[in-house]
């Protein structure tokens, strides 16, 4: 029987018989597993050497909890497995490490998440590994950037700031044709709402700090990988040190359970939210993938299972003081870094450099599960705030 994704969520990575009958896997706080005898000292010992070996030696190799997590993320997503991590960037650091050594070249979506290209452009050129970015809207055309040495092709779809949708399989096509990987920030659309190991991603992660714990609690990240890269991605990761707590597997597992009620609800909200913004006068562009318009749509409608909470508004020119005031008057929008809880939030967004969007200011909603109709009344009062009036548009 093939299940879909909603049993999934409610069934993936428990195991009440394993658990003393508990409906959920309990967090097993564990740095030390002991051996009952000599001989199983010395099978674990070397099984430890084996990626497939699911037995528990040592905390850092992880223990019942996280691995009920990756297991269920990964089977999810349609990945062979995953591999918790301990943030959404620690995912990002890993698999890039566990892939790429000196010499290799990195060809990275320009619109990447932030933190993401720091490190790709501060901390890997101290280890010979050089990143190159791309328009993210390139397409096929990235194969006129491929070297010879190109280990990497990073892609995230949407963006998280500017949300242009990348066309997935085609990265992938040419990034396989050339003998590189093709590696997916899944953190906007998690493993319910794009299906990355069936549009040919190699590996996959996600900040599970935002829509998988759900609820502005917990740091989590969680590396996807097809088969083939698992056990070295596994070896590298783990030898590197990286592993999260039972604590916030658990926060993650709890997350998943209502995955499918709180996207879809983000996603109506959403789009209500964004509908509204779009007829405002004092908005300039509103950059929601599921809206007719926004860069990358078609491909959106192509490939992608649904949509969630957080996209981008560009105000027509206001200055910045009116542009606080908005800020500061809402009362249920707070502003904060991070997305993906219950909770609804705002803020101003940096552009990456190929950004072809309005010269406005940038904003950044996460539509939460508040009444819709008291988030638009919030954002209704707070526009009132954007007093200068803006220049006339040049309408056709
Ligand atoms: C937040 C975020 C990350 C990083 O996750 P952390 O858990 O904060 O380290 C990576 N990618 C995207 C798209 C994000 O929004």
């Amino acid at each position: 029987m093939t299940l879909r994704d909603d049993t999934l969520l409610t069934h993936l990575g428990r195991a009440p018989a394993h658990h003393a009958g508990t409906v959920n896997t309990p967090v097993y706080r564990s740095s030390t597993f002991i051996w009952p005898d000599t001989s199983t000292l010395k099978n674990h010992l070397r099984d430890a050497d084996d990626p497939h070996y699911r037995g528990h030696i040592y905390g850092r190799n992880g223990n019942p909890t996280t691995t009920a997590f990756e297991d269920a993320v990964a089977q999810l997503e349609g990945g062979f497995r995953g591999l918790i991590m301990p943030s959404g960037l620690a995912a990002i650091v890993g698999a890039v490490l566990a892939v790429a050594r000196a010499g290799d070249h990195l060809l990275v979506t320009d619109n990447c998440y932030w933190h993401a290209r720091q490190v790709f452009d501060q901390i890997l050129p101290r280890y010979g590994i050089q990143a190159t970015y791309f328009a993210p809207m390139l397409g096929e055309d990235i194969a006129g950037l491929i070297q010879p040495n190109t280990r990497l092709v990073y892609a995230e779809a949407p963006g998280s700031s500017t949300f242009e949708v990348q066309d997935i399989p085609a990265l992938a096509r040419v990034a396989h044709a050339h003998g590189a990987l093709l590696m997916l920030d899944n953190t906007w659309a998690t493993p319910l709402f794009f299906k990355a190991f069936e549009h040919g991603v190699d590996i996959s992660i996600h900040a599970a700090t935002k829509y998988l714990v759900g609820h502005s609690d917990a740091m989590l990240g969680v590396i996807v990988t097809s088969e083939a890269l698992y056990a070295g991605v596994r070896e590298t990761v783990r030898q590197l040190g990286y592993i999260a707590s039972a604590d916030d597997a658990y926060l993650g597992l709890r997350g998943l359970r209502t995955l499918g009620v709180r996207l879809r609800q983000h996603e109506r909200s959403a789009l209500a939210v964004a509908r509204w913004l779009q007829q405002r006068p004092e908005v300039a562009e509103v950059l929601h993938p599921a809206l007719p318009g926004t860069v990358g749509h078609e491909t959106f409608k192509r490939d992608f299972l649904g949509s969630t909470g957080l996209f981008g508004v560009v105000l027509e020119p206001f200055p910045e003081s009116s542009v606080n005031r908005f800020l500061e008057s809402l009362q249920l929008f707070a502003m904060g870094a991070s997305w993906g809880g219950f909770e609804s939030l705002i803020r101003t967004q940096q552009r990456h450099p190929s950004a072809q969007i309005a010269p406005g200011v940038l904003l950044r909603l996460h539509v939460g599960l508040e009444a819709v109709e008291d988030l638009i009344a919030d954002l209704q009062q707070g526009l009132q705030h954007l007093t200068v009036t803006p220049p006339a548009r040049n309408l056709p």
